[in-house]
């Protein structure tokens, strides 16, 4: 019996049974963790499993006895996360990753293919119950259908290309001949995530399925074998006559988002599909050209250095709300302005009840009309939305304060404001409550200075844009208590965020090192280079913004509050001294170093620059940045080089590809 044959592989990383119709159930259970990724060993083991069915399959009586099979997952944690980077990343260390990383390519291309001829004998369903990432679905792209849970963790992506890597095992052939070519390059040149729904519409999924019946839908299938959901005609000319032309166009566009120099791996993968149907196998160069490049080695350093900031989650508090676990219900923010309302918006995405105070109205008003609108940006279903909206309650007298579990201080930057707002939170707040400022300059101890009980106030730093930024910084106060900031790390994690504790410092970490940066460009604009060539050299250097234009988003009117705690000894430049004079704030008044339109920037100036000239200016420009990171790493504000080149990538954007302000200084 081929099931026999199965079983006594004894398997480590997946189990086989087979069901009274004769369906095979295969289940991918990594042993050694509680999430599914595709080691070397796992996909070894899949690959034996492939070569028994394969000789089996031969055999017409082994044939007639297996009716289908069905690829699952009991985690609780999802179906698949892909490959295993942690191994990646040890590869990359260890020095032959050009050598080891080709043979798994490889390896894995030739299994899939392998079962993939399995699936055009016998019908095979991946059923994918939460994430289904990299490997994973590529994994399910080689089984003929896939059925799709409805609900909200199930969710497909390939990846890759946030690594630097590209998918190897079949993903860039299976993907654009199951929803199309444009359909397939957006999803795998910008790695972005999609939902069950969203994978059912496009194609992706053949059934969506409630999870209760997800098994039953997988059998119907294999019994009634309909055939897949056919490409639009418009598809099938891209894919065949036309492909040439689709590559041509997805090639401009990419060309108008991303530097090949700086990210090779998305024009690798559009490349690999064009010349070789997505066979790894047969390019040498894309190899070399992806896999051998320090962007990819970089980004995998990125990946690690993200997974560092969310380890540091893992921690624990004493301090209890009845529950052995300290369970977090309601959040008050104060202050509606730029960052309380976005933040107020985030903790509802999050999941969370909060109310919002202000001593305005009409800022009240306003948050609640921008939540609507990204309720309504991010999710279609008007319940879903009204729900999130009924979670945030805006609160004119700070009735919340006395419910919360955590507040958030977000109001004007300013000393006496601050320490009054404290002062009435300290009265009326539960005594477990963690109390957090947003503040970005001023050092907590003087926040809480004045308090009865100082030891609960943790700097809490977000970063603008709120629903972009990941990083979180945690700012430890003399006086505060361990317990207090654990929460406080335990929390940011919990609005699934990054935290960075630091030391509290003029700026802390990342607007210490960001200020000098900005200065340095606007000192350059008081040089006479224009707004336009300075953040067009910088661009081109790999920041995802210029500095100017950094300046203008955040605010003329910060910059310099900011800058004048950190940079005491300096005076401000010029031109943001005059602009601040004239009331010329940036974004938010329309009118800064640009002018902006409906929240977008005017151009204004043609480039003078040359490249020579831009490459000069860029470096000069990034050395502030860099000097100062590796100074705060020696003063003891962050704790190890790593932590500091994590806070700055992820509070600042710094460019990803190049691995770090310290790593750059140090590797080039
Ligand atoms: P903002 O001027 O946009 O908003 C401040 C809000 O606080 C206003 O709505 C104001 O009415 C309100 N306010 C003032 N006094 C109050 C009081 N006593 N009670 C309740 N509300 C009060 O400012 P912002 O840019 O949102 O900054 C808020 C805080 O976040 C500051 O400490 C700032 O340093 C910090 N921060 C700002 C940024 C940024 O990019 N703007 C980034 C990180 C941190």
């Amino acid at each position: 019996m081929l099931i026999d044959e199965l079983k006594n592989l004894n398997l480590k990383n997946w189990n086989t049974a087979q069901d009274d119709v004769g369906i095979v159930w295969l289940e991918l259970d990594r042993f050694d963790k509680s999430t599914n990724s595709l080691s070397s060993e796992v996909v070894r083991e899949f690959g034996l499993i492939v070569n028994i069915l394969d000789e089996g399959l031969g055999k017409k009586t082994v044939k007639d006895l297996i009716k289908g099979l069905v690829i699952y997952s009991q985690k609780t944690t999802g179906f698949c996360a892909g490959a295993d980077v942690n191994e990646f990343v040890s590869i990359a260390e260890k020095g032959n990753w050009e050598a080891i990383s080709k043979k798994i390519m490889s390896d894995g291309w030739y299994i899939f293919e392998k079962f993939q001829k399995i699936s055009d004998r016998i019908p095979t369903v991946a059923l994918v119950r939460g994430f289904c990432f990299g490997g994973g679905l590529e994994l399910s792209l080689a089984c003929r259908y896939i059925v799709a849970t409805d609900d909200e963790k199930t969710s497909f992506s390939l990846p890759e290309v946030t690594l630097g890597i590209y998918p190897g095992w079949g993903g860039i052939k299976r993907l654009p001949q199951r929803i199309g070519p444009f359909g397939a390059m957006n999803m795998m040149l910008s790695g972005k995530f999609i939902n069950s729904r969203q994978a059912f519409r496009i194609g992706l999924a053949d059934v969506l399925s409630a999870p209760r019946t997800a098994e039953t839908a997988c059998i119907r299938l294999i019994n009634n074998q309909p055939g897949r959901k056919k490409l639009s005609f418009v598809n099938k000319l891209f894919l065949g006559p036309l492909k040439k032309i689709a590559y041509f166009l997805i090639k401009k566009s990419l060309k108008g988002k991303v530097q090949e120099r700086h990210y090779p791996a998305p024009f690798g993968i559009l490349d690999l599909w064009f010349e070789q149907n997505g066979d790894p196998t047969k390019d040498v160069n894309i190899h070399n050209k992806v896999l051998g490049s320090k962007t990819a080695k970089n980004l995998l350093r990125v990946y690690l250095l993200r997974e560092k900031l969310k380890g540091l989650a893992k921690v624990k508090t004493n301090i209890t709300n009845n529950t052995s676990q300290y369970t977090i219900k309601h959040i008050h923010v104060i202050g509606a302005g730029t960052m309380g309302a976005d933040i107020a918006i985030w903790c509802v995405l999050q999941g969370f009840t909060v109310s919002i105070q202000d001593v305005s109205v009409n800022q009240l008003a306003r948050v609640v009309k921008k939540a609507s609108h990204d309720f309504g940006r991010k999710f279609k279903n008007k319940y879903k939305q009204k729900k999130l909206l009924d979670n945030l309650i805006p609160d004119l007298i700070g009735s919340g304060i006395e419910k919360a579990d955590v507040i958030i201080e977000a109001a004007t930057e300013n000393l006496e404001v601050k320490r009054e707002i404290f002062s009435q939170i300290e009265k009326r707040s539960k005594p477990t409550a963690l109390l957090c400022s947003n503040t970005s300059s001023i050092k907590i101890e003087e926040i809480s200075g004045k308090l009865r009980d100082p030891n609960r106030v943790i700097g809490v730093h977000f970063f603008n844009p709120v629903l972009k930024m990941p990083l979180v910084e945690i700012v430890k106060s003399k006086k505060c208590d361990q317990n207090f900031l654990n929460f406080a790390i335990s929390f940011t994690a919990q609005i699934k965020k990054l935290p960075l504790p630091v030391k509290s410092s003029p700026g802390f970490l990342v607007n210490a090192v960001l200020m000098p940066y900005l200065q340095s460009a606007m000192r350059t604009v008081d040089n006479g280079i224009s707004p336009e060539d300075i953040d067009h050299a910088m661009k081109s250097w790999g920041m995802p913004m210029g500095p100017i234009e950094l300046v203008d988003t955040v605010g003329l009117d910060i910059c310099l509050a900011v800058g004048a705690t950190i940079t005491q000894s300096e005076p401000p430049p010029l031109c943001l001294e005059e602009l601040n004079r004239k009331k010329y704030f940036g974004k938010k008044t329309n009118q800064g170093f640009y002018k902006w339109e409906k929240g977008k920037k005017v151009l204004g100036k043609k480039l003078k620059l040359t490249d020579t000239e831009r490459k000069n200016l860029a470096e000069n420009l990034i050395k502030p940045l860099i000097e100062k990171t590796v100074y705060l790493v020696e003063e003891g504000i962050v704790d190890s080089e790593e932590l500091a080149d994590a806070g700055v990538i992820f509070g600042t954007g710094f460019a990803p590809f190049l691995g770090g302000p310290i790593h750059y200084h140090k590797n080039g």
